[in-house]
């Protein structure tokens, strides 16, 4: 039994006296406190104001005392109805089902990049495509989702290799949402290179959102993105300004989304965060999203070569986003990262980031499925698949059922160790509320789907993510300019 000193019985009658919410949680700033509690309000305290809370001797007349309790602060103050109201909204995908769909039309790729996570294959082999069978069988399985709006995304490889059966996949994707009447957003991620007139005009007419990849100026983006038969950067450019004006133009018959680029950064990236960031400018774009490199796949066989540590990319996130704020002086430049979090920390909404979830959208929030069929966690527990290990497997399209895939084993498991009440370090960490860990990560790089969250790269990188978006917002004017951010997320 533990022996009480009389510094702990102090401490714990302190606390019962005062009304400490125990699943308050902190983090200390130079000159400053951070609050965050399981509603996901926050605030931030002066030491010494963070020493009387912490004692129970703020004035309960005071200022500080007012707002501490209204955000959930104070024991004997808590508005329930208010606070539970917020712990529903941020956590609504609880309530849902599997929103996302990702289809993989092809593994053949034209293209080598450096990083290449999807575990493409070379062009020319064919028997990796999906056929119309198994699309359509794929398009059911998904609508079979209680969520009232789904999104399909077709992916690959590069699924424009794939054209026809992705183009007669689009039209019975439309006809079952009609049919259905179910929400139905259809996306494609491409490299582009096979685009044409005709199929970007299909595209529009058929309200496909556009995203592609752009890792900067041409010297970065060749670098990584490396295309025998011409410059891929060329061509990124080129098609995202054909959609970029069609978007401008806009048209009474049909919606044209804004094209949307990725950035993977890679070693090749990480001297050059504020030249990329204004080649995104450069190019009309007003979303950047920077996304670090994870072991996972092809680029776990070459880490030495293309990965860093999540210190480099912190280092590199912090110079980007620094830059992405002060050009907001003159122009609207977001960080996407940082939005989905400001989303979920200034407005208690679910962006629908999968990997920033407790429990993670493995199985419930997405599923991915394989050009055969068979169907993954997500993408990249598919890429797990991909080198021999089907630990991420939950099914197939032809021999399963949507009930019988979110209630297999596989599911269950990363449910229960993407659960942050079940990590230890997680549990009692300031950023609890907004974070989610990923047992495909945890599996590939510590051996097991829990993982350890002391020595975890993918941790640590995101808490110092969280560490330069709560700094910026300590801050009144780069504050004022995040806030925009997510006021207009919420709005379009
Ligand atoms: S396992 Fe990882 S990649 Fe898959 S959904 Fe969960 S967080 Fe995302
Ligand atoms: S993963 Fe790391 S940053 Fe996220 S909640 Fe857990 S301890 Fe905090």
């Amino acid at each position: 039994m533990p022996v009480k000193t009389k510094r702990t019985k102090n401490k714990a009658k302190a606390r019962r006296a005062y009304g400490v919410i125990p699943d308050s949680r902190w983090r200390r700033f130079p000159g400053k406190y951070l609050l965050v509690n399981d509603f996901g309000n926050f605030k931030y305290l002066k030491p010494l104001e963070f020493d009387k809370w912490l004692k129970s001797k703020l004035p309960e007349k005071s200022k500080i005392f007012e707002s501490l309790a209204e955000k959930g602060f104070i024991r004997t103050r808590m508005n329930f109805d208010n606070l539970s109201a917020r712990w529903r909204s941020a956590n609504s995908y609880l309530f849902g089902g599997a929103g996302l769909h990702i289809l993989v039309m092809t593994l053949r790729c034209n293209h080598t990049c450096v990083y290449c996570q999807s575990s493409a294959v070379d062009s020319s082999k064919k028997n990796t495509d999906m056929s119309f069978k198994t699309a359509k069988a794929s398009v059911d399985f998904a609508f079979k989702s209680p969520n009232p709006s789904i999104t399909i995304e077709f992916q690959g490889g590069e699924p424009l290799l794939n054209w026809d059966v992705l183009k007669k996949t689009v039209i019975y994707a439309r006809s079952v949402e009609k049919k259905l009447k179910k929400g139905l957003i259809l996306a494609l991620v491409s490299n582009f290179s096979l685009m044409t007139e005709e199929k970007a005009r299909f595209l529009m007419e058929h309200e496909v959102s556009i995203c592609t990849s752009l890792d900067g100026p041409k010297s970065i983006h060749d670098k990584n993105r490396m295309f025998r038969k011409a410059s891929s950067y060329d061509v990124t450019i080129k098609w995202l300004k054909y959609f970029n004006a069609r978007h401008d133009r806009q048209n009474e018959n049909y919606r044209i989304f804004k094209p949307s680029a990725l950035l993977t950064v890679s070693k090749n990236s990480l001297a050059s965060g504020e030249k990329i960031v204004d080649e995104y400018v450069k190019q009309g774009l007003e979303d950047i999203f920077i996304r670090p490199l994870a072991p996972i796949g092809y680029a776990k066989k070459y880490w030495d070569i293309i990965g860093y540590s999540a210190d480099d990319f912190i280092s590199f996130y912090r110079k980007a986003l620094n830059h992405i704020v002060r050009l907001n002086a003159k122009k609207v430049i977001r960080e996407k990262t940082a939005m989905m979090i400001l989303d979920k920390v200034l407005n208690a909404h679910d962006p629908g980031y999968l990997d920033m979830r407790c429990p993670c959208g493995a199985s419930i929030g997405q599923l991915a499925y394989n050009h055969n069929g068979d169907l993954y966690t997500c993408d990249e527990g598919r890429m797990i698949g991909w080198s021999g290990d089907e630990i991420f497997k939950t099914g197939n399209v032809f021999k399963d059922t949507y009930l019988s895939v979110m209630g297999s084993p596989v599911t269950k498991s990363c449910v229960l160790s993407s659960n942050l009440e079940q990590q230890p370090l997680c549990f009692r960490c300031a950023y609890k509320p907004f974070c989610g860990v990923c047992p495909v990560y945890n599996y590939e790089t510590q051996q097991n789907l829990w993982g350890n969250m002391p020595s975890n790269e993918r941790c640590k990188l995101f808490m110092g993510i969280f560490d330069a978006i709560f700094e910026l917002l300590a801050k009144p004017k780069e504050a004022a300019i995040l806030r925009k951010w997510v006021q207009k997320t919420v709005e379009s």
